[in-house]
């Protein structure tokens, strides 16, 4: 029974393609990287972290209440601007 062999050994395969999520871009610059004074984490989705001078840069940022908050991404900028006390009042 080749067959059942053969199956068996795809979704092992399968397997380890699925679990083997590292997070490999290449076309983005390591945060790990970077100096940590740096880097917080995004406030819109938690667990980005953000580059704060990268961020600024490319206008991924909101000043509100005195206090800077840096987004991850140019999605974060508008759902920021929905509702920013949501966001601004977990720090
Ligand atoms: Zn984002």
């Amino acid at each position: 029974m080749t067959a059942r062999d053969h199956h068996a050994a795809n979704r092992h395969t399968d397997r380890d393609a699925s679990s083997g999520c590292s997070g490999h871009a290449s076309n983005a610059e390591d945060p790990t990287t970077a100096d940590s004074a740096e880097v917080t984490d995004c406030l819109v989705m938690p667990g980005n972290p953000v580059i704060k001078s990268q961020a600024e840069e490319a206008g991924l940022y909101r000043d509100y209440n005195g206090q800077r908050y840096w987004l991850c991404c140019a999605t974060c900028g508008p759902l920021f601007d929905a509702d920013p006390e949501r966001y601004a009042s977990t720090t």
